[in-house]
């Protein structure tokens, strides 16, 4: 298996019925390109940039930050990158901000949260980045937005230190897609208006199911109830991928769910862009996809979304393609 897949690091991923998506590889730190580039992925779909600020006794300068999405945007000549911007707090802390205490921290002062109230750090990146984009091609991405506020608030501060740096004579890219990660229910419910001001959609599953089924991803207790093919959570994805493609956008996920068997096929049937997981799971995704019919699968994610339980989704799954 492992010498089929080789086979397939130059390949673009294309079903058996011709139709083509985009595998795309999660990252952390610009060190992880060399496993991006070994495993054939078609772009990076995730940039985690909070490991920049985690490890340390301070914030990242704006150079230190510039330094690493030029690099990661230069490794990938001209692929797509999608950076996320800082998205700590939930099981992320960072001691240095000094942050009071909170009792529920997946539900607190974190990611957008916090970055729209310290404007002064998230400008910071926001500046590097600008600077980074003309080494590639950027595509920047807010995490946790739960409002429309949120992200005209956060995109007006990006327009806005873009308008600094222009002043200031420096090169800043044109074309540079604006995005967010929808990992947060009313988000999903609200698409259809995301979808007219967002360039694109990243749907972040980790976070999704834990906030639509109300269990917390680290409590094994309640990890009966993280079900990533409860028809709950496939028609929310559904809701996300139809409201992208009616304003012409484009929807991604960046959740384990992206690399997944049983979820590739739903995933295809729904009419999902991007898939990306993390580089090892490339090749195997790039195989799977290319048995797989985007026709039949449509019809099989239609069946799924009409039944009433996870373990009912994993069967039909399952029957149809020989798991
Ligand atoms: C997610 O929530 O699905 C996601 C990709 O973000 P993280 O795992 O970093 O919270
Ligand atoms: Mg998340």
């Amino acid at each position: 298996q492992k010498a089929e897949w080789a086979k397939l690091v130059n390949e673009e991923t294309v079903t058996s019925d011709g139709q083509h998506v985009e595998l795309a590889a999660n990252i952390g730190t610009p060190a992880d390109l060399e496993g991006v580039r070994n495993n054939g992925a078609e772009g990076i779909g995730l940039y985690r940039t909070e490991f920049l600020y985690m490890g340390r006794n301070e914030l990242p300068t704006e150079d230190e930050q510039f330094e690493s999405y030029k690099a990661v945007l230069e490794g990938m000549e001209g692929k797509p990158v999608v950076v996320r911007t800082l998205d700590i707090g939930g099981d992320k802390e960072l001691p240095y901000l000094n942050l009071p205490h909170e009792m529920n921290p997946f539900l607190g002062f974190r990611a957008i949260r916090l970055c729209l109230e310290e404007t002064d750090l998230f400008k910071v990146q926001l500046r590097a980045l600008l600077r980074a984009s003309v080494y590639g091609n950027l595509k920047i991405m807010f995490p946790m937005i739960s409002t429309l506020t949120e992200f005209r608030n956060a995109k007006a501060l990006l327009l806005e230190v873009k308008e600094e740096l222009v002043q200031e004579g420096v090169s800043v890219s044109d074309d540079i897609e604006i995005g967010i990660m929808v990992e947060i229910p009313s988000t999903a419910v609200m698409a259809d208006q995301f979808a007219k001001e967002v360039d694109f959609f990243s749907i972040g599953t980790n976070d999704l199911i834990q906030y639509t089924m109300a269990a917390d991803r680290m409590n094994e207790r309640v990890s009966y109830l993280y079900q990533p093919y409860n028809p709950a959570i496939l028609r929310l994805v559904k809701m996300v991928i139809d409201a992208s493609h009616k304003e012409g956008k484009w929807t991604g996920m960046c959740g384990e769910m992206a690399g997944d068997e049983i979820a590739i096929p739903l995933l295809l049937g729904l009419g999902l862009d991007e898939f990306s997981m993390s580089a090892t799971s490339v090749l195997p995704a790039r195989s799977q996809l290319a048995k797989l019919s985007k026709t039949e699968m449509e019809s099989l994610a239609q069946e799924a979304l009409g039944l009433s339980t996870n373990e009912e989704v994993i069967s039909i799954v399952k029957n149809a393609i020989n798991l």
